[in-house]
């Protein structure tokens, strides 16, 4: 059983059959299966999108300037990072909001041994505002506090069962992998994150596991070693 985890949730699975902003069933149903893993005494930090509130790259294609648009997806994954924070304690599971840029206090601000000393207290350490860059995406930002708070694994939350050869929701013949290492990835030309979060995983040897978080049950599969989603390694 993994002792750290770090998980990716994106924004846009907080949408659930909404086109816009937080599905509170969703939220609670993510919120349970979270719960269930803390029982087991797993030590999880979480990195939350922005996407179902706003996208500075989407912005920038409407006229905004892409640093503030950058800043307002910052500001979106915040959002995010509270709702999720809250639909936690609702659950009865202590959570902590650290938040990569100072936005006392709304959340503390980051750093690796505060999300440390969280996660060893039995909180949830929920990492709000990607890297506090522009530029950057969620999947980057938790693949770098992936690496800062030494993960065993990070664990990429999504509505597919996996990673497949081609998008499984537009190609009936699309096939998963159960395993697949980096170097496939870039040969070839899957679209599961943006480049700059694989490679900071593979040179920092972290794995990914890519799985569907929308079954519930399906983390606390994961963390009891059921193989499910494709797992993502180095060679
Ligand atoms: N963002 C950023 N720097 C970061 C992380 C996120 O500027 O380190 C901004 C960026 O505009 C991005 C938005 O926040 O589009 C929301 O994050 P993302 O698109 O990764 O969310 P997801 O697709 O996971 O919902």
């Amino acid at each position: 059983m993994y002792k750290r985890i770090l998980l990716k949730l994106s924004g846009e699975s907080l949408m659930g059959e909404q086109q816009y902003g937080i599905d509170e069933n969703r939220l609670a149903a993510y919120a349970r299966q979270i719960k269930d893993i803390a029982a087991l005494g797993v030590e999880i930090g979480i990195v939350i999108g922005g996407g179902n509130i706003f996208r500075g790259l989407s912005g920038a294609g409407k006229g905004f300037d892409r640093v503030k648009g950058d800043q307002m997806g910052m500001l979106a994954t915040t959002i995010n990072a509270l709702a999720l924070s809250s639909a936690l304690s609702s659950a009865g599971q202590k959570a902590r909001v650290l938040t990569a840029v100072n936005m006392f206090p709304i959340g503390e601000q980051y750093s690796k041994w505060k999300a440390i000393e969280a996660m060893q207290n039995g909180e949830i350490a929920i990492l709000a505002g990607g890297t506090g860059c522009p530029y950057f995406t969620t999947d980057t930002g938790s693949a770098l506090r992936g690496i800062e708070i030494e993960a065993d694994v990070m664990l990429k939350g999504t509505r597919v069962d996996g990673i497949y050869t081609a998008d499984p929701e537009k190609d009936p013949n699309a096939k998963k992998f159960d395993r697949i290492t980096y170097d496939e990835i870039y040969d070839r030309g899957l679209k599961i994150m943006d480049l700059t979060a694989t490679t900071l995983c593979r040179d920092n040897h972290l794995p990914i596991i890519v799985f569907n978080m929308d079954k519930e049950g399906n983390l606390l599969k994961l963390i009891t070693g059921e193989n499910i989603g494709t797992l993502v390694y180095e060679k």
